[in-house]
């Protein structure tokens, strides 16, 4: 049994929060939603700045 889901989730034991980009293999995490929202959006804005204009 897996409990790994994609497209984000918590692990309690840090309160982090992750999420991979879905244009490439980043993968970001952060201590709150609203700073990994933040990094991101940074990311997508240097990496894939027309996936970032459409969002
Ligand atoms: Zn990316």
């Amino acid at each position: 049994m897996s409990t790994n889901r994609r497209g984000g989730h918590v692990t309690s034991a840090s309160d982090t929060v992750e999420r991979e980009c879905g244009h490439c293999e980043w993968h970001g995490a952060a201590g709150s939603y609203a700073e990994l929202i933040k990094r991101y959006q940074d990311h997508l804005r240097d990496e894939h700045p027309t996936a970032w204009l459409r969002s």
